[in-house]
C-alpha cells in the first residue's frame, strides 16, 4: 500500500530500506518461544525471514497531503551518517529522495516534518551532507520535534538521559539530525495536543523515547494512529508487554503501547507503525484479554 486516504488527507508512503533485521530474540525484551512461535507461520516472509531467522523491517516516511500542507511524518535514517554500534544503518547510501520524486514531490515541497521521536532512524534524512556540512535536507520546511526528547537527547543539556543501548547506537545522532536544524532556527518543540494541521493531531506516546508522540489523522468516516515506534512489529500486538530493545524506559513503554492499543481497537482505527512489512498498517481487534492484528484487507479507500 503506497497511498490511501484518510478523509480528505492523501497518504503517501514514502520507502527508504527494507531488509532481514535481527533474531526476535534479539528485538523484543521478553521474548519468549512460546510467544513467538504460534504466530512464526503467519508473519513470514513479510515480517520474519524464516530461511535465516531474522525479522524482517522497513525504513519508510509518510507524505500527508491536506491539499493545502504536505507534511512529512518521520525521516529515516538519512544518507552518509555515521552509526559505528548499528552497522546495518551505518552510512546508507538510500535512494529516499528520489522514492520522495516519485510520490510527487521534491523537498522543496514539504511544510512541515514531523518526527516521532528522535531515535537515529527517525531523524535521518532532516539533514543531508552539502560539501561536508549538515543542511536541512526541507529547506522550505518548519521541523516539529517533541519537547520532552530534547532534554533527554541534547548532550549539551545536563539532565540528558540516555545510556546503555540507547546512548550506543544513537550516538552522533543529535549533532549530525538535530542541532543543525536548531541552528537554521527551523526546530519547534511539541508537546500533548500539538496541532499539525487541521484534524492531525500529535498526541503524546511516552516510554520507547520519553517524548515519543502519535500522529492522529481523523477523517470524517476514519481515522488513522500513525504511531512511529510504539509497535515495531505485530508480534507486539500479540505481545503488549514485549517492549523492544531500544525502548527506554520499559515500563512506560508497556503501559504506553497497550493504551494505544485499546483507542486503537475503540476507534477501529486504522494503526500505522514506523517498521512494519506487508501492508505496512494494521487494524486492532480484540481477542480475550488481548488483541490481534488484522495485517492485510483492511478495507482502504
Ligand atoms: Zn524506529
Amino acid at each position: 500500500m503506497d497511498r490511501f486516504q484518510i478523509g480528505t488527507v492523501t497518504v503517501h508512503r514514502i520507502e527508504e530500506w527494507q531488509g532481514t533485521f535481527a533474531p526476535p530474540s534479539y528485538l523484543f525484551q521478553g521474548y519468549t518461544p512460546e510467544g513467538w512461535d504460534p504466530h512464526a507461520e503467519e508473519f513470514a516472509p513479510e515480517y520474519f525471514d524464516p530461511a535465516t531467522g531474522h525479522l524482517y523491517a522497513f525504513l519508510q516516511s509518510w507524505v500527508l497531503d491536506t491539499g493545502k500542507q504536505r507534511i512529512l511524518f518521520d525521516t529515516g535514517a538519512g544518507n552518509d551518517k555515521d552509526r559505528p554500534n548499528i552497522p546495518v544503518f551505518s552510512n546508507l547510501q538510500t535512494d529516499f529522495l528520489g522514492n520522495l520524486a516519485r510520490a510527487g514531490f521534491q523537498p522543496e515541497d514539504i511544510d512541515v516534518v514531523v518526527c516521532s521521536h528522535i531515535h537515529i532512524d527517525h531523524v535521518g534524512w532532516n539533514t543531508r551532507l552539502v560539501e561536508g556540512r549538515w543542511e536541512p535536507t526541507f529547506r522550505n520546511a518548519r521541523y516539529v520535534l517533541p519537547l520532552a526528547d530534547r532534554a533527554y537527547w541534547d548532550p549539551d543539556d545536563a539532565a540528558a538521559g540516555p545510556d546503555g543501548v540507547g546512548a550506543a547506537v544513537n550516538a552522533g545522532m543529535y549533532e549530525d539530525s538535530v542541532a543543525p536544524i536548531v541552528a537554521a532556527g527551523r526546530a519547534e518543540w511539541a508537546e500533548e495536543g500539538f496541532a499539525v494541521a487541521e484534524g492531525i493531531t500529535l498526541l503524546s506516546c511516552p516510554g520507547h523515547t520519553p517524548g515519543s508522540m502519535m500522529l492522529e489523522v481523523a477523517g470524517k468516516d476514519d481515522n488513522a494512529l500513525f504511531v512511529g515506534d510504539v509497535v515495531h512489529h505485530p508480534a507486539q500486538i500479540y505481545r503488549p508487554e514485549w517492549n523492544s530493545v531500544f525502548c527506554e524506559a520499559p515500563d512506560q513503554a508497556r503501559e504506553t503501547r497497550r493504551r494505544v492499543l485499546d483507542l486503537a481497537a475503540d476507534r477501529k482505527a486504522l494503526l500505522v507503525p514506523a517498521h512494519f512489512g506487508g501492508s505496512h498498517m494494521a487494524r486492532v481487534l480484540r481477542e480475550g484479554t488481548g488483541f490481534r492484528p488484522v495485517l492485510g484487507a483492511l478495507g482502504l479507500s
